[in-house]
């Protein structure tokens, strides 16, 4: 019997296969090959709210944990899947330059925020009135981090479809699926769980992002622009940018609106000629109270949810992940900020979730 089935393969997926793998646990991963949040995503690690200058939830602790946990798993598989890049907040209006300073001398965001505001005119960039940098940050290679580790697992380790939940059978002991045999089921289904027969109680509100891949030879890459959009370097002078939030559309289509919304905030930025490679969509898993959603089911005791990781996956799925894993492993509790018998009543009456 295997420890565990794990559902979905996104940031969420791995990083609970990488607590387990570390423990010498067995565990095989069913996922939908084709969608997913985590392989859209930019990948920036942040742990600060640049538009109102705050700290993310919990931001301190969840960087501490995973910059270190992200070393270890690039020294581990002997690849690099983290670039450290300084954000360069873009300003437009001089008097940004004082809400900078101001902000960088705030407990949590003086880790992070350099003080001195750089002056100095970037060619590339329209109305510049300098730039503020913040420090420690960078972006992950979910892709390479994804592809990386499914390559260096057994081939039955993974199964690249669509669970069927009907062929789930849950015995108090086991679980079942075809022929496959768990203690347990972990969903890490991202915006996916929306299907999910057990867990579709929680509420999951999902964010469409949508975001374009440009070429722009003249773009230098050694920053991560933070203007009206993120700009963020990949590789062959190719670049991330994004991304719209919406809460109306939750497919995975890019849309006429998305595009025009996107390339006005680069017109407004850009002053060097770029060429659009691609344009895509993709649904974030964002919650009602805007944090994580980690536990068990209140009624099926080998059923958990991973999910919830909202805008700040990279930063956050580390720590979400061993708080998890010695949870379900050590019967550790999980913060009451994220576990998900906070939504107890909505499982115990379906129609509050709708008032
Ligand atoms: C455009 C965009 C940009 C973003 N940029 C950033 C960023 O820069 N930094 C950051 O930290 N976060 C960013 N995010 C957010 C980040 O992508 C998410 O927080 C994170 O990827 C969610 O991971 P997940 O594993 O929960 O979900 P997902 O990545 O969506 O993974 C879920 C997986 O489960 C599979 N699945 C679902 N249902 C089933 C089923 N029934 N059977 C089998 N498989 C199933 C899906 O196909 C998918 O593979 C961005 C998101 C978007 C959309």
């Amino acid at each position: 019997m295997l420890d565990s089935i794990i559902v979905g393969y996104g940031l969420a997926g791995f990083h609970y296969a990488w607590q387990m793998k570390q423990k010498q646990k067995e565990f095989v991963i069913i996922s939908n090959p084709i969608q997913a949040a985590s392989r859209n995503a930019a990948g920036i690690l942040n742990p600060t709210v640049l538009k109102r200058y705050t700290m993310a939830w919990n931001g301190i602790q969840f960087f501490d944990y995973a910059l270190p946990y992200y070393k270890s798993i690039e020294s581990e598989l002997n690849t690099i899947f983290f670039d450290e890049l300084p954000i360069h907040r873009h300003f437009y209006k001089s008097v940004e330059q004082n809400d900078w300073l101001v902000a960088s001398q705030q407990e949590g965001l003086s880790s992070f925020l350099n003080p001195k505001v750089q002056r100095v005119t970037d060619l590339s960039l329209k109305k510049n009135e300098g730039f503020g940098i913040l420090k420690h940050l960078g972006k992950l290679n979910i892709n390479l981090l994804l592809n990386t580790f499914k390559e260096r697992q057994e081939d039955d380790c993974f199964k690249d479809e669509i669970i069927d939940y009907k062929a789930l059978k849950i015995y108090k002991d086991k679980i079942c699926y075809k022929d496959i045999v768990a203690k347990n089921i972990i969903f890490c289904e991202g915006y996916g769980l929306k299907q999910n027969p057990w867990f579709d109680y929680l509420p999951l509100i999902g964010s469409k992002g949508e975001y374009l891949i440009i070429k722009a030879p003249k773009l230098s890459s050694i920053q991560i622009i933070k203007g009206p959009v993120f700009i963020s370097p990949l590789k062959e002078d190719l670049f991330w940018v994004g991304a719209s939030f919406s809460q109306d559309d939750k497919t995975d289509t890019p849309t006429e609106n998305g595009k025009a919304w996107l390339l006005d905030k680069l017109e407004a930025l850009l002053t060097t000629p770029y060429e659009i490679v691609k344009h895509a969509a993709a649904v974030r898993p964002t919650v009602a109270d805007r944090r994580p959603l980690l536990g068990v089911h209140p009624v099926h005791s080998n059923l958990y949810a991973f999910n919830g990781l909202g805008t700040r996956g990279v930063l956050m799925a580390p720590l979400l992940s061993q708080w998890l894993f010695d949870f379900i492993e050590k019967d550790k509790q999980i913060p009451n900020e994220v576990v998900i018998d906070r939504f107890e009543s909505y499982f115990s009456n379906p129609k509050i979730k709708d008032v």
